[in-house]
């Protein structure tokens, strides 16, 4: 008898094909154009169609195989999750106060908490917007339960999916977020006294200083240094003279200002590796250039993708692998020597950058350990509504101070992708040891060096095939470079 499946190249194929017209209605709707939601409907649903196809007839690529059950997943959610979009900001809203002619609400609450420097009017919010979001809390776990429904029906879970993507087991990645946490509170506390008088307008960190309000104030004073330089032409000089000039002619930046275009800067790869699009807004100096390092870093990574590999290699990458070239790329501006050379930075202004990227990042740790450590054991444990919210309430006082549970339902990651978080930290962590290797083997130079460069395409080029499996994971020099500060 003859085989009549279609191979698995050829569904990717055609997988490809509607991905890359998808991504340009994605890209459109984020970027603030034009786009058909009419198109986007008709792509999902050829889409959904593949992924049945592939799951009827194969189990391997295994990441194809995981990411057909995603999609799934992800079309089966879609009217809930268009749901949730709406509710988040008509139901989490304070008619009390405006920002920018309009009440505040679940999208412009982070923008007017870095404007807002009266205390009261700032806790009173988030007391009010914690109240708001139980209203959304039956529609997220719904959600999350059809993803849990979906991934069973091939025998695998949420969970499941992730570790295996991500080549870790529970105990190794839970231990390893917990650690990173724990090591981190207590120089995170210390700094955070001394920025809070400056930064949250009082003498210590309460419940209601989240995150955000530290990112959106602690870069100010950082903006003077970096005022009169373009990041653009210092980003794509840098990595020209690296060995990615070709790469560069394949990734378009858009930096018009569009009313509805995304205020955070974001890159999409909508062919790999010939079509790369950065999108950004300026903001302020200093976060403009960690955005255009951190989004020129997801561009290089998908303009090195080898046009003759199979969809699944070029596209289906673990998330923790798509951050490390990013992160690296952003890391140079918290590298003294990069700081020194090319942005021709004093002391002074080095020693500053330095304590304030430290400062955000022991508290990305703490936050995010927290986060990742909730969602996993969300997962593991089938928590009810009750159970996550005291759950993640424990979680926040053991890393770092004690936050009302039902904080997370408010967060953008956590009640939206089943397990994110513990991406990013694993990529930080394996980005400081990558960037020791390349100190060690090429200097301290290693930027302006093109074998390292070479080396970097050569990672970036894996794809979905980058080994996971060669990288210590070493959490302390990492932490020992952000407890580093000047005033202490
Ligand atoms: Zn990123």
């Amino acid at each position: 008898m003859t085989d009549i499946r279609r191979t698995t190249d050829d569904i990717g194929r055609e997988f490809e094909t509607h991905i890359i017209r998808m991504s340009k209605q994605q890209y459109n709707l984020k970027a603030g154009l034009e786009y058909d939601r009419t198109l986007m409907e008709s792509e999902s649903e050829s889409l959904l169609k593949l992924s049945k196809e592939f799951l009827d007839s194969y189990l391997e690529p295994r990441s194809f195989y995981l990411n057909c059950i995603n999609t799934i997943a992800q079309s089966r959610k879609l009217p809930i999750s268009l749901e949730i979009y709406e509710k988040r900001n008509t139901e989490i809203s304070c008619n009390k106060y405006n920002f920018a002619g309009k009440p505040v609400n679940w999208g412009s609450w982070r923008q007017f908490n870095t404007l807002s420097r009266d205390i009261k009017e700032r806790k009173e919010i988030f007391d009010f917007f914690l109240e708001k979001a139980s209203q959304l809390s039956s529609l997220i776990s719904t959600r999350f339960n059809i993803a849990q429904q979906v991934y069973s029906l091939y025998g695998t879970s949420p969970l499941d999916a992730y570790l295996e993507i991500e080549k870790t087991s529970y105990e190794k990645l839970t231990n390893f977020v917990g650690s990173l946490g724990d090591n981190a509170r207590k120089s995170f506390l210390s700094a955070a006294d001394h920025f809070a008088p400056e930064v949250f307008d009082k003498e210590t960190l309460e419940y209601y200083d989240d995150f955000y309000v530290a990112r959106g104030r602690i870069y100010t004073p950082l903006n003077k240094y970096l005022e009169k330089k373009n990041p653009l032409k210092i980003i794509e000089k840098v990595l020209g003279e690296w060995g990615f000039q070709e790469d560069l002619t394949k990734i378009r930046v858009d930096h018009e200002n569009r009313e509805k275009k995304s205020p955070s800067a974001f890159c999409f790869g909508i062919q790999i590796p010939n079509d790369v699009r950065i999108v950004f807004k300026r903001v302020s100096p200093f976060s403009d250039f960690t955005s255009l390092f951190h989004e020129f870093g997801h561009g290089i990574h998908a303009t090195s993708g080898i046009a003759e590999d199979p969809y699944w290699k070029r596209y289906l990458v673990p998330m923790s692998v798509a951050e490390t070239f990013s992160i690296l790329i952003e890391m140079l501006l918290q590298y003294k020597p990069f700081l020194q050379e090319e942005l021709e930075l004093s002391d002074e202004a080095i020693l500053e950058i330095l304590d304030r990227r430290h400062f955000m990042n022991l508290y990305f740790l703490v936050f995010y350990a927290a986060n990742s450590l909730f969602k996993l054991e969300y997962w593991k444990n089938n928590y009810s509504l009750e159970q996550a919210e005291s759950r993640y309430q424990e979680l926040t006082k053991r890393f770092f101070i004690e936050l009302p549970g039902k904080y997370w339902l408010l967060h953008h990651i956590m009640p939206e992708y089943d397990l994110y978080s513990p991406s990013y930290m694993i990529a930080s962590i394996r980005v400081k040891e990558l960037m020791q290797q390349l100190i060690g083997e090429y200097g301290e130079f290693f930027w302006k060096e093109k074998r390292a460069g070479s080396v970097v395409k050569d990672l970036a080029a894996s794809r979905a095939d980058f080994d996971l499996t060669i990288w210590n994971m070493d959490i302390e020099p990492y932490l020992e470079e952000q407890s580093e500060f000047s005033f202490f």
